[in-house]
């Protein structure tokens, strides 16, 4: 299968590539490069022996998206990476978020019709699920736009209703709206992984930066949650499993729209995480209680059962593995790809 990978160059599509490239098919990726490096396709090259073609550009502008096309079509499917994905930052610029998660959409759809893809995948989130009630997290879960609590999450939903009413509209194109609960680790060659901008956001890449000294120690948001441990638990999965869910999920799109949770199912809290990474360092890491960070939920987790049911796909990589990959990346690549 010919792929084209919108945001491919980013921390999952370069995954992604990979899987795809393992599996026999053919990935070219569309990247502005805005949030990542060039880097990636020697290191996918060095991994797998290819080199995945790159169009540099903005998947929301058509004559990009057509460009790719010409380029190097035709496609069988179109995977929708292309987002920004800080929710923070999603609270304090609304408008960009919006647009761009939605315009990149709009583009891929116009063009990929028009050149008659058969299959479109997209990147969603597990954050369109709000209501603690609901856990674990099947995939009918009550789900409310305005129950979200960010412009990010937002807009991945109304994604998802963008797809949902084209697809209906155009039934020989088969949707996967697939939502990613945390994705971390990184390539086992260390070769590839997650290369944040400044000062990570999320759990996994700080504690990999307080581990190689960078930062001075992790922060724990709270630990007086009503969970076993009383810190958050999220539903962290290896980012090998989710490029490979992704893979599974071109060879098995269904007609219709269909969305599927990728997670473990397996809750593991902040004090976990840091001692699971802690054995892979063989150390202790500096660590102190902080306050609750605005907008958390104490817990997030799904039910992968119906990825597994209809795609044959399940994560079966552990929290250790995920820690021991990202430490292997962090200390082989402490200043990420440029560095
Ligand atoms: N967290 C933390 N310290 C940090 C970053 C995150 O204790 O420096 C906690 C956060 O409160 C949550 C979990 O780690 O319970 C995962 O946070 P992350 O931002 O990685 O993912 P998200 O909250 O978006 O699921």
């Amino acid at each position: 299968m010919r792929v084209l990978l919108a945001g491919g160059a980013g921390y999952v599509g370069t995954h992604t590539a990979i899987s795809l490239l393992e599996a026999g098919h053919e990935p070219v990726m569309l990247d502005d490069l805005s949030n990542t490096s060039s880097v990636v396709i020697d290191r996918i090259a060095e991994i797998t022996g290819a080199r995945v073609p790159l169009v540099v550009g903005d998947a929301a502008d058509d004559e990009v998206v057509e460009g790719a096309f010409d380029a190097h079509g035709p496609f069988d499917a179109i995977v929708h990476f292309a987002a920004y994905k800080a929710v923070g930052e999603s609270v304090a610029q609304p408008l960009s978020y919006y647009a761009n998660n939605l315009d990149t959409t709009y583009a891929l759809l116009r063009v990929g019709l028009v050149r008659g893809i058969r299959s479109f995948v997209f990147s969603s989130t597990g954050t369109v699920y709000s209501d603690p009630a609901d856990l674990p997290f099947t995939e009918e879960a009550t789900r409310n736009l305005v129950a979200l609590s960010n412009p990010y999450s937002k807009s991945k939903l109304m994604n998802e209703q963008v797809l949902t009413d084209v697809q209906a509209a155009h039934p020989e194109l088969n949707v996967t709206l697939l939502r990613y609960f945390n994705p971390v680790g990184a390539h086992a060659s260390g070769l590839v992984g997650e290369d944040p901008k400044g000062t990570p956001n999320n759990l996994m890449p700080f504690v990999a930066r307080v581990a190689v000294g960078a930062l001075d120690e992790v922060g724990i948001f709270g630990d007086d949650y009503d969970t076993p441990d009383g810190t958050g638990q999220r539903d962290y999965i290896h980012v090998v499993d989710l490029a490979e869910g992704h893979v599974k999920a071109l060879e098995n799109a269904a007609p219709g729209t269909t969305a599927y949770n990728l997670g473990t199912g397996n809750p593991v809290s902040v004090r976990e995480l840091v001692a699971s990474f802690e054995r892979a360092v063989g150390r202790e890491l500096p660590k102190s209680v902080k306050p609750r960070r605005a907008g958390d939920l104490a817990a997030t987790y799904c039910t992968p059962a119906k990825a597994e049911a209809e795609l044959g796909w399940r994560a079966t990589r552990t929290i250790d593995d995920m820690t021991r990959d990202v430490w292997n990346w962090q200390q082989k690549n402490p200043g990420g790809y440029e560095g």
